[in-house]
């Protein structure tokens, strides 16, 4: 998978050199390149902002460097990129980031990543590139950060780990929090390692019990513990038909 990033702040993308991510890219799983907005300013100060149109506080930042930028990134591109690059636009205002999302991004050969800075980009930026390629304007919370960078950064990794053979174990993102399957929609309960007692501390005797099926069991039902707990949203979201008798006791 090929990922640009486009920021005034290249230093900031500086932790996809590291873990998972880094590791990813060591190998050729992923093809990561950073570039500067500034790059593509044409005035002594390299200028990416300005006033907003109607007044009001804050800066927005200029169509012509993004035009420019997106136009040469996207220009790069080569039939190993796949046909269709993505634009990935970070903002409060976007639809949620979510697994599935993070599900539908890792299929994608090529991301493009607009992360902006001040009170955001000009619309027509947007607007421009939707009519061109698929546009995901995307948030990653409902809270607001200085800038899209970290953003880039959490999105990069959740949909790196899902890439084949990014993970040591495939098999590990099967059982995530809100990985589609057995557990859909619910939380991870809780995990345990060695050693087995710790400050007096033991571990649920069914874990070790050899037993698949009671094991299987707990996790299911402290899953569903969990979730009611931290998110009864998301139990509400649940398909009524998917609980077992099981759940239905808890
Ligand atoms: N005035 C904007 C608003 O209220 O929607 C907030 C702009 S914010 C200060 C600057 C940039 O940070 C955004 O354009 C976006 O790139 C990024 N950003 C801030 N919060 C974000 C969030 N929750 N999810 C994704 N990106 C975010």
């Amino acid at each position: 998978m090929r990922l640009d990033v486009i920021t005034i702040f290249p230093e900031y993308l500086e932790p996809l050199n590291v873990s998972l991510v880094g590791k990813a890219r060591a190998r050729g799983q992923l093809d990561v390149r950073v570039h500067d907005l500034r790059e593509w300013t044409h005035d002594r100060h390299n200028t990416v902002d300005d006033t907003p149109y109607g007044g009001g506080p804050g800066m927005v930042m200029k169509p012509e460097p993004w035009g420019e930028a997106l136009d040469a990134v996207l220009d790069s591109g080569t039939e190993r990129d796949g046909a269709g690059p993505a634009l990935v636009v970070p903002t409060p205002s976007g639809r949620p980031f979510t697994q599935a999302l993070a599900m539908e991004l890792s299929e994608r050969p090529w991301l493009v990543f607009a992360p902006a800075r001040y009170e955001g980009i000009d619309r027509r930026v947007i607007d421009e590139y939707g009519q061109r390629l698929d546009v995901y304007e995307v948030s990653i919370g409902d809270y607001v950060l200085a800038g899209g960078e970290a953003a880039v950064l959490v999105i990069t990794e959740a949909v790196a780990r899902l890439l084949p053979g990014v993970l040591g174990n495939a098999e590990s993102h099967r059982d995530d929090s809100f990985a589609p399957g057995a557990m859909a929609d619910l939380l991870e309960g809780p995990v345990y390692t060695k050693p087995p007692e710790w400050r007096g501390r033991t571990i649920p005797d069914v874990l070790v019990s050899g037993h698949h099926g009671k094991i299987a069991r707990w996790r299911r039902d402290e899953a569903f513990r969990r979730t009611a707990s931290n998110r009864p949203d998301l139990i509400e979201r649940c398909d009524p038909a998917s609980f077992d008798k099981g759940d239905r006791a808890i």
